[in-house]
């Protein structure tokens, strides 16, 4: 048994010189968050992820960063929750901390998620307690996921190698090869890996916008997805607008809300989405894995769900308001993908989602709009923008996939064959 401080001083040891997590730490206050001089910074992690969050703060600080706030969860603390908490405690969230993040974004505020938990958390606990927290927490954060979703102010998302996260995806390999193993894919997915990681991030944002643009200028009025069990019809908000890679936040200043990031998406119509999707990966939701998700739609709504593997807290998910059944994004990403040619399955979102095209649950980025910033709230539902208290991506995209973009009058082009751009 090692007590926790030699134990901190072994993870500081593994990670103290380590060139590529400072790559990281710097792509992500220059790049993707964007730290402008005089801005305070709130960062969430879990407390595995302190030598990140320090790295992370060092070039705050650097970029002129007023006041960097660290958040830390600790898995074992959700646990026992789950384990001792009596039965009301699952209907109650921390609704003054999330007011309080509200506030410190409407005081411009900088965010900057970091992710690397367990996927697996909370797989062995009751489902209906774990639903039913997940709806607390959906509630209680609803002012919060506003303003990210409108894109207040600038945020991003990072990940770091958890043990847990990094032995789910590599389950044959030790602590330290499986934790080094996944810092290496991460690394690579972001980008940290190559010497000028800032650069390639320019080139990057280059390419996506070219994939954007040539979108935006067909305006399909709907997608259709088929192959592999799906059949699925999206139709696209009306003046909906595509996006992918840096995003310009209402506060002025570009940002990268995903390190990695490789999708393009946009906002889908709440009203006209018909037919049948199966997923493609397994979707890790607040700490519990969702397996082969079949849904069917009839007019922009879910009207039958299954799942192999946590359909009871999908089920609960569906049931937070009329919006969880309505999509809110739908997403392309080519089959080539650096992270979908890695061949790993990450169990988390924000890298299985640039691995295959997908599509997101719930509420819509009101940001995906043309001339976004006059649109009020009713001229989004207007268009067709969905509202909710979740947004969840899940994945539908493989090389069986084929897509075809619908216009106007009707007519089909290409734009995928086979899980690639057409
Ligand atoms: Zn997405
Ligand atoms: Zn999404």
């Amino acid at each position: 048994m090692i007590d926790q401080k030699t134990g901190d001083k072994m993870q500081n040891k593994m990670w103290e010189n380590n060139a590529a997590l400072d790559k990281l730490a710097e792509l992500s206050i220059k790049t993707g968050v964007a730290l402008t001089a005089g801005q305070e910074l709130l960062i969430t992690a879990p407390c595995e992820a302190a030598p990140l969050v320090r790295r992370l703060a060092y070039h705050a600080y650097k970029e002129g960063a007023g006041v960097v706030t660290p958040l830390f969860s600790d898995p074992e603390v959700t646990l026992m929750r789950y384990r001792h908490a009596r039965p009301e405690s699952f209907d109650h969230a921390t609704q003054w901390l999330f007011d309080g993040m509200a506030q410190a974004f409407d005081a411009n505020t900088a965010r900057l998620a970091v992710v690397g938990e367990d996927p697996m958390l909370l797989s062995q606990q009751n489902p209906g307690n774990v639903g039913r927290a997940n709806q607390a927490m959906s509630k209680a954060s609803s002012a919060v996921r506003e303003r990210i979703t409108r894109f207040d102010i600038n945020w991003s998302i990072i990940a770091w190698p958890g043990l847990a996260w990094a032995k789910q995806v590599f389950p044959l390999l030790s602590d330290e090869e499986a934790q080094l193993a996944l810092a290496d894919a991460i690394f690579k997915a972001s980008r940290a890996d190559l010497d000028d990681p800032i650069a390639a991030w320019v080139e990057h944002n280059k390419n996506l916008r070219m994939r954007t643009d040539w979108l935006n200028k067909k305006s399909f009025v709907a997608l259709r997805f088929y192959g592999g069990g799906t059949d699925l019809t999206v139709g696209l908000a009306r003046d909906h607008e595509w996006m992918g890679g840096a995003s310009v936040a209402r506060n002025g200043i570009t940002c990268n809300p995903n390190i990695p990031s490789e999708e393009v998406f946009t906002t889908p119509h709440a009203l006209k989405v018909e037919g049948t999707a199966r997923s493609t990966k397994p979707l890790s939701y607040q700490g519990t894995l969702i397996e082969d998700i079949c849904v069917t739609f009839k007019a922009g709504s879910i009207t039958e769900a299954t799942a192999s593997r946590g359909e009871d807290v999908f089920l609960k998910l569906l049931d937070t308001d009329d919006g969880a059944r309505r999509l809110g994004e739908v997403a392309l990403v080519p089959n080539s993908s650096p992270i979908s040619q890695s061949g790993l399955l990450f169990y988390n979102t924000l890298f299985d989602e640039n691995a295959a095209c997908h599509i997101a649950l719930g509420q819509c980025y009101s940001k995906c709009f043309r001339n976004s910033e006059n649109l009020s709230a009713e001229d989004i539902v207007e268009r067709g923008g969905n509202v909710s208290m979740v947004h969840v991506d899940w994945m539908i995209g493989s090389e069986e996939i084929d897509i075809d973009g619908i216009a106007e009058d009707g007519s089909t082009i290409s734009v995928f064959r086979k899980g690639e751009w057409a």
